[in-house]
């Protein structure tokens, strides 16, 4: 079971973001995982490790990342090895995404998104939402209805920040 967590606010994402995670930690994980979009809202940055939160902290100790908007993951595996490929926020475009749970259609959704032109970097089902939510949001420009639409083409249990 893997922990979700989100922020938005006046202050540095990446510890509230941390501290989030840190309290979910017993939920038990094997790699973990932040994006945050840069203060000027040009671009989204990710930090990813496999193993223990101690090692994405050492990781953002020597590039950290700044801004005020992210979301944060603590993986445990079901599609795709632990890896940092692997290991969530997955970014496509404009829109990274953490997940928990399974995508049970992400095979025949995968094999659609790859006929449209769409590349993988990771083995997990997760990828294929961030693939659908940036598709939608490429024509709506609308976070939320990009989200509602990825999600009607999705069969599972599953949670997600976006
Ligand atoms: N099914 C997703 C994966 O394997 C999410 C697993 C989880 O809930 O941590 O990446």
């Amino acid at each position: 079971m893997c922990g979700i967590v989100a922020y938005s606010g006046a202050r540095e994402a990446c510890e509230v973001l941390l501290g989030g995670l840190k309290k979910l930690e017993y939920r038990g994980y094997d790699s973990s995982g932040l994006a945050i979009q840069s203060p000027d809202g040009a671009s989204i940055n990710l930090a990813r490790s496999v193993g223990k939160l101690r090692e994405l902290e050492l990781k953002l100790s020597e590039s950290p990342l700044e801004g005020s908007t992210g979301i944060g993951h603590t993986r445990w595996a079901t599609h795709g090895r632990p890896s940092e490929v692997n290991a969530h926020p997955h970014l496509e475009g404009s829109v990274a995404v953490v997940h928990n749970g399974i995508i049970e259609n992400y095979l025949a959704l995968r094999e659609e998104l790859k006929a449209g032109g769409a590349i993988f970097k990771s083995e997990t089902d997760t990828e294929i939402l961030a693939h659908l939510i940036n598709r939608d949001l490429k024509i709506t420009g609308d976070l939320l209805k990009a989200v509602t639409g990825a999600v009607s083409h999705v069969k599972g249990s599953y949670a997600l920040a976006a």
